[in-house]
C-alpha cells in the first residue's frame, strides 16, 4: 500500500514517471491537470471557470482543485494507494491534504521531487508542444509555468522535507534509467 506524491517543475516528467509507477503497482494516478483537461473538454462548468487560468501558465483557485482531489480520493479505487501527480502545488493544497488524510488517519509514504535544471525544462516541453499540443505549451505560457512553479511550488520541497518524508531524484537523462532510481527508492520504503 503506497500513498504517493509526484513533484517537480513541469516538464520534469513526473506524469510519464507517475504513469510508469502506477502501471507497476496497479495504483491509480491522480492527475489534477488531466483532471482538469478533461473539465475544459467537456464544457463543464469547472473546465470553463479553469481554463483562462491554465491557458494563462498560473495556477486554477485552491478551492477547485482541492475539491477535485477530495472527491477523486474518496474513489474506491485509491484504497490502496495511489500517486498525486502535481498536486499539491501551494502549501494550502499541502495543508488542505494533510487534513484529509488525518481525517481518515492515514499519512503519505513519501514525496519524490524530481529535479531537472531550467535549461533543459524549457527545451523538453516547446518538444512535448509539438507532440501534444497542449494549449499552454507555448514559449511564453512555459515561462509563465517556470515562474508560477519557482514562485507556489518549489516550497513545498521545505514542507515535505520537514515532514521527513522527501526523497530527490535526479530527473536528468533517460526516461528507464529515471524509472530506476525511482523504483529504488520506493522499494526501499
Ligand atoms: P499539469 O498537467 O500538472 O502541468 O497542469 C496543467 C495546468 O493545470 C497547470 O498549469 C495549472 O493551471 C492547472 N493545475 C493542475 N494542477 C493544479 C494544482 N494542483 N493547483 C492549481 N492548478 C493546477
Amino acid at each position: 500500500m503506497k500513498r504517493l506524491l509526484f513533484m517537480g517543475p513541469p516538464g520534469a516528467g513526473k506524469g510519464t514517471q507517475a504513469a510508469i509507477i502506477c502501471d507497476t503497482w496497479q495504483i491509480p494516478q491522480v492527475s489534477t491537470g488531466e483532471i482538469l483537461r478533461a473539465a475544459v473538454k467537456n464544457g463543464t462548468e469547472m473546465g470553463r471557470k479553469a481554463q483562462e487560468y491554465m491557458n494563462s501558465g498560473q495556477l486554477v483557485p485552491d478551492a477547485v482543485v482541492i475539491g477535485i482531489v477530495e472527491d477523486r480520493l474518496q474513489e474506491a479505487d485509491t484504497k490502496n494507494g495511489y500517486v498525486l501527480d502535481g498536486f499539491p502545488r501551494t502549501e494550502a493544497q499541502a495543508e488542505a491534504l494533510d487534513q484529509m488524510l488525518a481525517k481518515r488517519n492515514q499519512k503519505l509514504d513519501c514525496a519524490l521531487n524530481l529535479s531537472v535544471p531550467d535549461e533543459e525544462l524549457i527545451g523538453r516541453l516547446l518538444e512535448r508542444a509539438k507532440k501534444e499540443g497542449r494549449a499552454d505549451d507555448t514559449e511564453e505560457v512555459i515561462r509563465q509555468r517556470l515562474v508560477t512553479y519557482n514562485q507556489s511550488t518549489r516550497p513545498l520541497i521545505d514542507y515535505y522535507q520537514k515532514h521527513g518524508i522527501l526523497n530527490n531524484i535526479d530527473g536528468v537523462g533517460a526516461l528507464d534509467e529515471i524509472t530506476g532510481r525511482i523504483k529504488a527508492v520506493l522499494e526501499s520504503l
